[in-house]
């Protein structure tokens, strides 16, 4: 294997950024899985004359550590770190070599804090657009803690552990041999997973804001830096900044940018809310909202915000089935991304639960990858646009079913089938699979509002042209409120159009 000719290019430009010199310790056997991780590691090194490359045994082959000299780091890579985990690779040279890592130094004590011999493992598939974030932070800890190690397993070179550890979604990590958790985590939600949490009394005492946005997609960063522009203090707190546009992969809809991935986007407004110095408080999330002199936001940990106004932003999530199973068998075998998991599903039997576009697109992508495709569809008919559907009848592995109710999914310690019924009969029926890929739409995240502010049937906000909800002082914006449209542009839009509504009413009352 040798490098395609841009990634090599695009190497020997970072390879010039490396600040000390780096010993790739490499453990490798005759097989094809091996020579392929070879070449690459002679490939690099021949590179750079700051990395030299050592031979040894590690517990798995193929595999390679990244060392500093004299230093084991910790950092190791199980198979080929090409395809989406390339950057972890990049990063995890750079980083070793002594370049600083762009966290903020709070986060970067915090991790040199730990005490105590954490082995963090990470199964990813190199198509996963999710591992890469917690593979980078996992190594970014081994990095600067000498008592954390971390490597990242390739699940498609290392099968039989895979298979052995019924990891069905990836990323999947693993600390000290248990299981820790599964999908993309950032370094702080690693952080607070490890006990590492701000407690209420880092919240206590903060000065009542101006604004107060809850909710930290792009609707609420675009709200926060409307209203921080004003010259006025600014907060959001959220529990996942970012929001849907991290689980993103292709963004080709956000005019003035031909092309843009999710974390990719989630970073650059990360950065531009930083140069507003607005008080971003991440992994909180508020329980209850309530209006007395100021409005209060109280979150899960206790602590209450005050705030003269407040822009709701909390946007949506997932929709669950609601069927037994289904929540027993999340990560064994019930999955939501299929770009992510869909490689753990090779030559099996998935279902798709949906037919909208999400769902037809779903099953188009995962048809190319596992044996049979199930479509299962509530309604008589298809909604998902023309052309999908076209794409979608044109492939000989995927069976549609209209008009039927998903009602179980079955297995013992993994999925085993899907059971439904056919709504014109009411018979029921049950196929054999070892997947279901749900893809039914998403769900505002407003339930712990309760009556504070109007809803419609569906938990959306209603807001007016000036992103007023019905409370005074309570704005809302984005994929939460009764915007017909879900999309980016949508909710920063509407982020924009609340933070100066929230403004007008400040500069009134
Ligand atoms: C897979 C996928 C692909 C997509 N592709 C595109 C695309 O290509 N182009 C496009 O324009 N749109 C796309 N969308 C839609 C787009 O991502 C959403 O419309 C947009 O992210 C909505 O922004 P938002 O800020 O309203 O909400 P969200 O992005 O949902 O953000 C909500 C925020 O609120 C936080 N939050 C929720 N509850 C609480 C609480 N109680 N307390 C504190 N914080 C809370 C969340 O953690 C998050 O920070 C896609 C969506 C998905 C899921």
């Amino acid at each position: 294997m040798t490098l395609d000719p841009e990634i090599k290019s695009q190497l020997e430009q970072y390879l010039q950024l490396l600040e000390g010199n780096i010993v790739l310790k490499v453990s490798a056997g005759n097989d094809d899985a091996s020579e392929e991780m070879l070449s690459l590691v002679d490939e690099i090194a021949s590179m750079s004359s700051m990395i030299t490359l050592e031979k040894t045994q590690l517990p798995r082959t193929p595999s390679f550590s990244v060392n500093r000299v004299g230093e084991d780091t910790g950092v190791t890579f199980a198979g080929t770190p090409l395809g989406h985990e390339f950057t972890s690779l990049v990063l995890a040279l750079l980083q070793v070599s002594g370049r600083a890592p762009k966290v903020d130094q709070s986060v970067i004590d915090q991790i040199k804090n730990i005490r105590g011999e954490y082995t963090f493992e990470t199964y990813i598939s190199l198509s996963c657009h999710n591992c890469p974030d917690v593979v980078q932070a996992l190594n970014l800890m081994s990095i600067l803690n000498p008592g954390i190690t971390h490597t990242m397993i390739d699940g498609a070179v290392f099968k039989a552990e895979v298979e052995s550890k019924d990891v069905m979604s990836v990323p999947s990590v693993y600390l000290n041999g248990e299981f820790f958790e599964s999908g993309r985590m950032t370094v702080e939600e690693i952080l607070a997973k490890m006990g590492n949490a701000p407690d209420a009394s880092e919240f206590d005492n903060k000065e009542p804001f101006d604004v107060l946005v809850v909710g930290g997609g792009p609707a609420g960063a675009s709200a926060a830096i409307y209203a921080a522009r004003k010259g006025i203090r600014t907060g959001i707190v959220a529990e996942r900044f970012g929001g849907q546009v991290n689980d993103t992969i292709g963004i080709e809809n956000f005019i003035s940018v031909k092309y843009t991935e999710g974390p990719q986007l989630v970073a650059s407004i990360e950065e531009q809310v930083k140069e507003y110095g607005i008080d971003v408080m991440k992994l909180q999330r508020a329980k209850r909202l309530e209006k007395k002199d100021l409005i209060e936001v109280e979150l899960e940990n206790g602590a209450v915000l005050k705030s003269k106004t407040v822009i709701l932003s909390t946007g949506a999530r997932w929709r669950n089935m609601g069927v037994p199973g289904e929540a027993e068998f999340k990560n064994k075998g019930v999955a939501y991304c299929p770009h992510c998991d869909g490689p753990l599903f090779i030559g099996k039997d998935v279902a798709v639960v949906g037919g909208g576009n999400s769902g037809i697109e779903a099953a188009i992508d995962l048809a190319g990858i596992v044996r049979h495709v199930t479509v299962l569809e509530f309604a008589p008919e298809l909604k998902a646009d023309a052309v999908l559907q076209d794409r979608l009848h044109s492939l000989p592995n995927v069976t549609v079913l209209k008009n039927v109710q998903t009602k179980e999914v079955t297995g013992t310690d993994k999925v085993n089938g899907i059971s439904y019924e056919e709504r014109d009969t009411g018979v029921t029926k049950h196929i054999e699979l070892q997947g279901v890929f749900v893809q039914i739409g998403l769900v505002p995240n407003t339930d712990w509002l309760g009556d504070m502010v109007e809803r419609t049937r569906i938990g959306e906000i209603v807001v007016n042209s000036h992103g007023a909800t019905s409370l005074p002082g309570v704005f809302a914006a984005g994929d939460c409120t009764n915007s017909p449209y879900k999309q980016i542009i949508i909710s920063m839009g509407s982020g924009a159009t609340a933070a100066l509504g929230a403004f007008d009413y400040l500069i009134r009352n």
